[in-house]
């Protein structure tokens, strides 16, 4: 218990010295402005990229797919009847759309009510446009997403939960047809007689063990994020928060923060049982959630996270493996309330950038349309900002379909985001881990441990 708390500490002194160390290199290159300084600016977001990217998210990345795996199996023969899986998956995705009409909700009246696109000047936006299309390699990726639309991306999205080949899927890293395959094998393994048992028990001792590694692996955790912040602010900087840019980025953080802070805690608090020691208090659970929401923050990534939201929701708050092994792995890459929100804030503030009022059935079809994109989003990082071209495509269509005569919002105009969009993933992340963090735990109520 105690060494949990001193790692604890340890990642928040590693996400503050990373953003301190980060903001030092991103002004020490400003003030020195000669080719060393430039030499050493890089030089040091390589280590720092080494570091994070390579070393700690690539341990974490390593453990997902197995730990997807038998998590999931675990999950599902415990729970054993038909009928009561039905309902336990039929509350996650009721659970999981609910909250994310929520957040878009809330991100909507937001935005509509700040106004921030109104504080962009014409100039900045042609500067924005014009540094997007020299980004190749963003404008490739994000046209390709264009053209997919928004059925393409659900087509997608089908295509890759019932898997050709299963082991291709697993060796891509893609965690949605593993979780199928899964499901379908533990539910059959539940049919199959007393033969069962072994196999279960194998399955029992594998997660055992990966938990294990997780717990090992979590103990680099304050050097990752340290490494990942002093990476991600170094190229970014904070005075963005400032800048005319500022009072976006507040609007989405704001979003977030009553998201995470009030709302989903209320509804923890409605929904969810009392825990082994009777408390039904969001921030006590919060408390014990504490090492994955500062792991998405660090990572920009819900899988990457995964690990180690299932070991805390399990090991520190208790969830059974039932509800944890199904609704922690399914929701890293479907529920994404951060995400959700996120899109439909950025899309409105594009809009109103270009001088458009956007009437009410535009803003529910962004609603609907934010809510679908986060779904098809993958939980790595600035999975949102690439989906995000779905929603802009719709709100097109939309406007220009009442009015052939409008100018549409252009994809070059995500040039204005692009730049501050790693900082806004690292909290929309946390608000998606969270969100499935609670989810878990309000599922729990239909679930028991025994098999
Ligand atoms: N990075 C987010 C996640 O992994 C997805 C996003 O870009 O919004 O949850």
């Amino acid at each position: 218990m105690r060494s949990n708390w001193i790692l604890t500490i340890l990642i928040l002194v590693g996400l503050v010295l990373g953003t301190i160390v980060g903001q030092g290199l991103f002004d020490a290159d400003y003030s020195l402005a000669q080719p060393e300084s430039e030499h050493a600016h890089a030089m040091w977001l390589g280590i720092f990229s080494f570091l994070g990217n390579t070393i700690f998210m690539g341990l974490l990345k390593m453990l997902i797919i197995p730990l997807v795996a038998t998590s999931v199996i675990i999950g599902v023969t415990s729970v054993g009847d038909f009928r009561k899986l039905g309902k336990i998956g039929g509350w996650t995705l009721f659970y999981y759309m609910a909250t994310m009409a929520i957040a878009v909700t809330i991100g909507l009246v937001l935005v509509t009510n700040i106004k921030p696109g109104t504080r962009i000047s014409e100039q900045q936006r042609v500067e924005a446009e014009a540094g997007y299309a020299a980004d190749e390699q963003r404008v490739e990726a994000l046209t390709a997403k264009q053209q997919e639309g928004l059925m393409g991306a659900m087509k997608g999205l089908v295509e890759q939960i019932i898997p050709r080949n299963i082991v291709a899927a697993a060796a891509a890293g893609r965690p949605l047809p593993v979780i199928f395959f899964s499901i379908f094998f533990a539910v059959v393994v539940t049919m199959i007689g007393p033969k069962k048992e072994p196999l279960i028990r194998v399955f029992d001792a594998v997660f055992e063990v990966l938990m294990k590694m997780v717990h090992a692996v979590i103990w680099l955790a304050p050097l990752g994020v340290f490494a990942l912040l002093a990476w991600t602010v170094a190229r970014i900087g904070l005075s963005v928060f400032v800048s005319a840019i500022g009072s976006y980025m507040f609007t989405v953080l704001l979003g977030i923060a009553i998201h995470g802070l009030i709302v989903l805690p209320l509804i923890m608090f409605l929904f969810a049982k009392p825990d082994a020691s009777g408390s039904r208090s969001p921030f006590k659970f919060m408390r014990q959630m504490r090492q994955a929401i500062m792991t998405a923050i660090g990572t920009d990534s819900s899988s990457a996270t995964l690990p180690v939201t299932i070991e805390c929701a399990t090991e520190e708050a208790g969830i059974s493996k039932q509800s944890a092994g199904f609704v922690i792995p399914l929701g890293s890459t479907i529920n994404m309330d951060g995400t959700a929100l996120y899109e439909a804030v950025a899309v409105v503030f594009l809009a109103q950038v270009y001088g458009m009022e956007l009437g009410l059935t535009t803003l529910v079809l962004i609603a609907i349309t934010a809510t679908l994109a986060a779904v098809g989003a993958a939980g790595i990082p600035s999975a949102g900002l690439v989906t995000m071209v779905i929603v802009l495509d719709a709100v097109n269509a939309n406007i220009l379909e009442s009015n052939p005569g409008a100018t549409a919002i252009p994809v070059s105009a995500i040039g204005l985001i692009i730049g501050v969009d790693r900082i806004l993933d690292m909290f929309r992340t946390a608000a998606n881990v969270w969100g499935d963090a609670v989810g878990a735990r309000i599922i729990d109520r239909f679930c028991t441990d025994e098999r």
